[in-house]
């Protein structure tokens, strides 16, 4: 080795431990990968980040294969297949399904976790984009509702032709399972993004609130911000995932009523709370709700916050929200309201 590298490999050595002895509360890691069908980026900061962030990878993987829809041997598909045969599935599954049964009827079925063979005809798991003819549809919806579930402790059986899809709900149930378990190994600042869901544990690592930004839905940029902390920020729109033909578009956020994409003038939802299952699951059913009918949700239950934005580009906060929301720069015009 030249002496010139062996300078240069000395003095790396010394620039790696000054940056181990820097280590302090305010060092960041990162972890970025695919899964559940979106982007996923955690990071968290302090002593035992780097262990609890692999750790919490392993752990999103593992829960991917056990709910996806998608994949042939989930204990998701185990049950859409066995033909209205019961199926032994995990307590973790079970937990899950109980919970999104739960949603659905404190919803009215808005969120539907058996909504799957309306999402299967118009090819959005596929992505085989195809619009059903009515007649196609009309021949599905007997087939959704939470009465086609039967739940007893971790036995799953579903009627005939009745298919569960837990896509409103796994990234929030996941993100809250992540800020536990980072809890646990003693992380006590970190933000997990998994696509349109955020989950933030703690505060930022100077003690000030973590700052998450609201995407305008018809453009890349972002409309407002909320100052949040210690809690979950989940967003459902139909801009995510959508297709058009003959000049109409059609998104992934099925109103089970109907069988059509939801339509009720909103673009985007997003809900705020400590649980980032209950936002999830809100952020769907809110979005299937229209407006008027989530306000009227939001007053009789008061358990979380929202943010809804109109086609019309007007935006509706609920009050809790009125001292964390900030219009961005160039969206400041934007009409506002609150909900009391
Ligand atoms: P995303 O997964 O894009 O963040 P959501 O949380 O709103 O958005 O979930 C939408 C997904 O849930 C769809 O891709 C579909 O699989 C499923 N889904 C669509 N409509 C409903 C509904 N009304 N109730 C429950 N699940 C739904
Ligand atoms: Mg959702």
């Amino acid at each position: 080795m030249s002496r010139f590298l062996r300078r240069l490999t000395a003095l790396a050595a010394g620039l790696v431990f000054l940056c181990s002895c820097g280590i302090s509360a305010s060092r960041s890691v990162d972890v970025q990968f695919t899964a559940m069908d979106t982007f996923i980026h955690l990071t968290a900061y302090g002593a035992g980040a780097s262990t609890a962030l692999n750790a919490a990878q392993q752990s999103l993987l593992a829960l991917e294969k056990q709910l996806s829809v998608t994949e042939a041997d989930s204990e998701i598909s185990a049950v859409n297949n066995a033909d209205g045969r019961p199926v032994s599935v995990s307590e973790d599954t079970a937990a899950l399904v109980d919970f999104a049964l739960s949603m659905s009827r404190r919803t009215d079925g808005a969120m539907d976790p058996t909504v799957y063979p309306l999402v299967r005809a118009w090819g959005f798991t596929a992505d085989e984009y195809r619009v059903p003819a009515q007649m196609e549809l009309e021949s599905l919806l007997p087939l959704v509702g939470a009465e086609q579930v039967d739940l007893s402790g971790n036995t799953l059986t579903l009627s005939p032709g009745a298919m569960l899809d837990l896509g409103s709900v796994a990234k929030g149930w996941a993100g809250d399972r992540l800020a536990d378990d980072l809890k646990q190994a003693g992380v006590s600042s970190a933000i997990l993004r998994l696509g349109g869901n955020i989950q933030t544990v703690g505060t930022k690592p100077d003690g000030s609130d973590w700052v998450v930004g609201i995407q305008d839905p018809d453009s890349e940029g972002m409309l407002a911000r909320l100052s949040v902390r210690d809690c979950a920020v989940v967003t459902s729109g139909g801009y995510q995932r959508a297709f058009t033909e003959n000049g109409k578009t059609y998104w992934h956020i099925i109103d089970p009523a109907t069988g059509h994409p939801a339509r009720t003038g909103l673009t985007s939802v997003t809900v705020v709370a400590p649980s980032g299952a209950l936002c999830d699951a809100l952020s769907t059913a809110l979005f299937v709700m229209g407006t008027d009918r989530a306000a009227d949700h939001w007053r009789e239950h008061r358990d979380f916050e929202a943010v809804f934005v109109c086609e019309d580009g007007r935006i509706t906060i609920t009050a809790g929200l009125e001292d964390s929301f900030t219009l961005m720069d160039g969206y400041t015009e934007r009409e506002v309201t609150v909900l009391r």
